[in-house]
C-alpha cells in the first residue's frame, strides 16, 4: 500500500504544496511544531536514506539549503532545525523518507518537537503561498 506521502504526491490526499519537482516535493506539515514547518519529501518511496536513488540524493543538500532559506525569509526565524529520523527506532513515524525543516526562534523551546495547529486553513494558505514565492526568488 502506498505511504501517506506518496497519496498526497498523487492528490489522493491534499497537501499544501510549496515544491513539487521532479525527484522532491515539498509541503507544510499537517501538525507544525511551529508554523512554516516543511517536510521535503522525494517521490521515491523509500524508508531510509540509504535506499534512496543517487539523482535524488545528489540533489538533497540543495533542496535543503533552498528551503532552509525560503524559511527564513518568511518566518523570520533565528534559526532552522533541520531533522531526519532515519527509522522507527528513530521516532520515523511515517515509512517514506523525508526531512522536517523547522524555523527556530529565541526561546521557543522547539527542540522538543511538540506539534500544533495553524488557526485555519487560510492561515495554512497564506504560509504555504509565501513560502512557494520565497522559495521561487531562492532559485532566481
Ligand atoms: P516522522 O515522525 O518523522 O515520521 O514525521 C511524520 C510527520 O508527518 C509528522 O510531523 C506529521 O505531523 C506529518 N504528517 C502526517 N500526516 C500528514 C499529512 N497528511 N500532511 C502533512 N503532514 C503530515
Amino acid at each position: 500500500m502506498a505511504s501517506i506521502f506518496t497519496r498526497i504526491i498523487e492528490g489522493e490526499i491534499p497537501g499544501s504544496f510549496i515544491l513539487k519537482q521532479e525527484r522532491w516535493v515539498a509541503f507544510l506539515d499537517i501538525n507544525p511544531v511551529s508554523p512554516g514547518h516543511i517536510l521535503l519529501v522525494p517521490r521515491q518511496e523509500v524508508a531510509l536514506l540509504p535506499e534512496l536513488d543517487g539523482a535524488s540524493l545528489a540533489e538533497t543538500g540543495a533542496w535543503l539549503a533552498r528551503l532552509d532559506c525560503a524559511l527564513r525569509q518568511v518566518t523570520g526565524c533565528a534559526a532552522v532545525s533541520v531533522l531526519l529520523r532515519d527509522g522507527p527506532v528513530a521516532g520515523q513515524e511515517v515509512p517514506h523518507l523525508h526531512w522536517h525543516l523547522i524555523p527556530r526562534h529565541s526561546g521557543d523551546r522547539a527542540h522538543h518537537f511538540a506539534s500544533g495547529s495553524y488557526a485555519s486553513d487560510e492561515e495554512r494558505e497564506r504560509m504555504r503561498a509565501a513560502l512557494q514565492a520565497a522559495l521561487d526568488r531562492v532559485q532566481g
